[in-house]
């Protein structure tokens, strides 16, 4: 295939004339049922309903088809299923290759309710899940028995931001048992600053929420899996009853055509607050993974084409109930919300007894209030002195 830059796969992605119909963007094709002109139209398109052919609903149409050649394509695998969110394509992924007695390793970093969906569901079927620490290397192999069959890894971590090793890991996971079915959550990448399959996972998931969708305005998952994996994770999945709207999956692909632009400015904007964060007196550490004071820095470094806008910094102190309120009530940028990705800055706070509840193994280090921020596309002087008069306020 035809090397193309990535900012120019973004633009060009899925634009097949059979999804515009002459226009830019692909048509909002709303349908449940399509309309087969003869019998043997409808033969012909039973036959080829996973390889392009319009038949049902549920298997998409033209605009979900246009998303998924991009996302094929952007993250370089045989195919990829659509979800109505991310929380959506992590749980029928794992369930796809999973049966009860199974075993499920998952990173300890992993999104929380990744790690609720564990233990709340595949525990109720009889399957096993055991955490990783997220400095996991080669040494992954301690941890494979013979009945495990989902390796689930997140890099960089939720929250605490910890690089994972994943070359490493899945070269080690997969010299003990190849069979082993290797999925990354790889959102804080938005699916194109780092290539989970290309280094030998099978699946690579997308909160497709977060970047792709970039405005904060709809949920959507997106899974791009292997030739080894697709077939089964679309079947399973559809069984499931998976899907998305027509209008989600456009604006998944209207995502796509600003996501190099957005990156760039979320990468530019991070790192600069990162680096005035790190020399704030009232700042114990900055969890940025292009920072060296990130756990796994070295692997961001080696593997990872450029930074997203989301990161985490720790204080100094503990604050009470009413300097954490102080901080957060006051701010005239940042928005205290869950999820991230979109064009605005977000705060939330973690005390650090929260983040240990949420870290199986090792609990944590640090004794000071956890901030986490997604850096939107403002200006970041401004947000600088929002952050300077939140800082002034707990003085
Ligand atoms: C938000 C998020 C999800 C879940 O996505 P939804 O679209 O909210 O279901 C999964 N993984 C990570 C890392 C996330 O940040």
């Amino acid at each position: 295939m035809k090397q193309t830059k990535m900012q120019t796969t973004l633009v060009s992605a899925g634009r097949k004339q059979r999804y515009t119909q002459g226009s830019v963007n692909p048509v909002i094709q709303k349908a449940s049922s399509l309309i087969f002109d003869s019998v043997a139209a409808k033969k012909q398109a039973a036959k080829e309903r996973n390889h392009g052919a319009l038949y049902y609903g549920r298997r998409g149409t033209l605009t979900h088809f246009a998303l998924q050649d991009a996302m094929t394509e952007i993250e370089g695998g045989a195919g990829c299923y659509l979800y109505s969110c991310g929380a959506a394509a992590i749980a029928n992924a794992i369930l796809a290759f999973v049966s009860a007695g199974d075993h499920v390793l998952v990173t300890e970093t992993a999104y929380e309710p990744t790690q609720d969906f564990c233990h709340g569901v595949l525990r109720r079927l009889n399957i096993q899940t055991d955490y990783i620490p997220a400095q996991v290397g080669a040494e992954i192999t301690d941890y494979i028995k013979p009945n495990t069959k989902v390796l689930f890894l997140e890099s960089p971590g939720s929250i605490t931001m910890e690089v994972q090793d994943i070359p490493a890991i899945i070269q080690a996971a997969h010299a003990a048992n190849p069979d082993l079915i290797i999925i990354v959550d790889n959102t804080w990448a938005a699916g194109v600053l780092f290539k989970p399959l290309a280094h030998g996972a099978d699946i690579s998931i997308q909160a497709a929420t977060k970047y792709i969708i970039g405005h904060s305005d709809a949920m959507l998952g997106t899974a791009v899996a292997n030739s080894r994996c697709f077939d089964r994770l679309r079947e399973q999945s559809y069984l499931m009853g998976q899907t998305c709207d027509a209008d989600t999956a456009y604006l998944g692909s209207r995502g796509l055509r600003t996501l190099a632009a957005r990156l760039k400015i979320h990468q530019e904007n991070s790192l600069k607050i990162a680096h005035w964060l790190a020399a704030h007196p009232q700042v114990a550490t900055v969890n940025h993974p292009a920072l060296p004071s990130c756990a796994g820095h070295q692997y961001f470094s080696r593997d990872f084409s450029g930074c997203s806008g989301l990161f985490s910094f720790v204080l100094k102190q503990k604050l009470t109930d009413k300097q954490l309120a102080d901080f957060l009530d006051h701010f005239s940028h940042f928005a205290m919300a869950y999820s991230w990705g979109g064009f605005e800055s977000l705060i939330l706070a973690n005390q650090p007894e929260e983040i240990a509840q949420i870290r199986p193994l090792s609990g944590v280090n640090f004794s000071g209030t956890l901030f986490r921020v997604h850096i939107g596309l403002e200006d970041y002087d401004d947000l600088i002195a929002d952050l300077q008069a939140a800082f002034a306020r707990i003085a």
